[in-house]
């Protein structure tokens, strides 16, 4: 849980100051739809504990968890935007008498993509808002909201997570020591990297490149050419996931330079230390910063439209030419 938006909500809960309406701003993945849903426990809850924890047990608790709580309407866009009709809608709902409880909560997700007619009609419902009504707008682009709307909101910032933060989460959800700073490298957010953790087209992608990067240092450039052939491209077949794989090639050369600067504290792939060790200390620093440039130019290329195949060659050419192989 975010400590920050954590203690804003549970100090107002505490004081029983809960405003009218909410703005939960940050990136993907830092966890503000499931604050949101914490948060509604926290109102509806009938067993409270230390006066502001959902017991998680009750009735209210329950039909929350289970997305099916009458007096918790979530808004979610239609298509492409909100549209004015839905938030019609959501006032339709509210002027009716909570069915569970003595107050009601509407949650918005991905509030910037409300329409200008959508924004407008929830202004005026957010001027006059009806006793113990608590709205959350959630938003990954604060500046998209309108600013009449925005200014009707208390923000509620979500910040997200360092990366070793999002190393151990990763680890306590399962995830072996030596596998998490890749998935935490690939993205920030916690539930994408446990779907990266099990996607079997990544994972075979991976073991791909990591091949790729041990034939180059121990194999002749036509051995590591007919590699790219038979199982690189046939693998990455399309531009975004040519890109993913030299995104991860670049990762491993980047650990490269690391373990020849004796930096390995923050490797992306620490399980290979002891393996690459042999392969990074044969090439001069110089070398593989070059290398590593050259990475950097085929992911280029590959965006201006370059050609896969031909692309992959001119880099394992690169790569070839500083390679000795004893
Ligand atoms: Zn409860």
């Amino acid at each position: 849980m975010q400590p920050v938006a954590m203690n804003m909500i549970a100090n107002a809960v505490k004081k029983d100051r809960v405003a009218h309406a909410y703005l939960f701003e940050g990136r993907k993945g830092t966890g503000k739809k499931a604050a949101a849903l914490f948060f509604a426990k926290m109102l509806f809850c009938t067993d409270l504990r230390e006066g502001f924890l959902p017991c998680g047990r009750c009735l209210q608790c329950r039909r929350i968890d289970s997305g099916n709580h009458p007096d918790l309407l979530i808004i979610e866009a239609d298509g492409a935007s909100i549209k004015t009709e839905q938030i019609a809608l959501l006032r339709e709902e509210f002027a009716k008498k909570a069915v569970e409880s003595d107050r009601k909560m509407y949650i918005i997700e991905n509030a910037e993509k409300m329409t200008a007619s959508a924004s407008n009609r929830l202004l005026k419902f957010l001027e006059e808002p009806p006793a113990k009504t608590t709205a959350i707008l959630i938003t990954e682009n604060v500046h998209q909201i309108l600013p009449t709307v925005r200014s009707r909101c208390q923000h509620i910032p979500f910040r997200s997570r360092t990366k070793s933060g999002l190393i151990s989460l990763l680890i306590e959800r399962g995830i072996p020591e030596e596998k998490a700073p890749l998935f935490a490298q690939l993205t920030n957010d916690a539930e994408e990297a446990l779907k990266l953790s099990r996607d079997e087209w990544f994972l075979q992608g991976k073991g791909i490149v990591i091949k790729l990067y041990e034939i180059l240092n121990s194999k002749s450039l036509a051995d590591a050419l007919l590699f790219v052939e038979q199982e690189w491209l046939p693998h990455f077949k399309e531009r975004e996931q040519m890109d993913l794989g030299l995104t991860l090639l670049l990762y491993i050369y980047r650990d490269a330079l690391f373990i020849r600067l004796g930096r390995t504290g923050s490797l992306v792939f620490p399980g290979q230390l002891e393996k690459w060790k042999h392969y990074a200390v044969r090439k001069s620093e110089k070398r593989l910063a070059a290398e590593i440039q050259e990475i950097i130019e085929a992911k280029k290329r590959l965006q201006s439209n370059a050609n896969g195949a031909l692309l992959m060659e001119w880099l394992i050419r690169k790569l070839r030419e500083g390679s000795v192989i004893v």
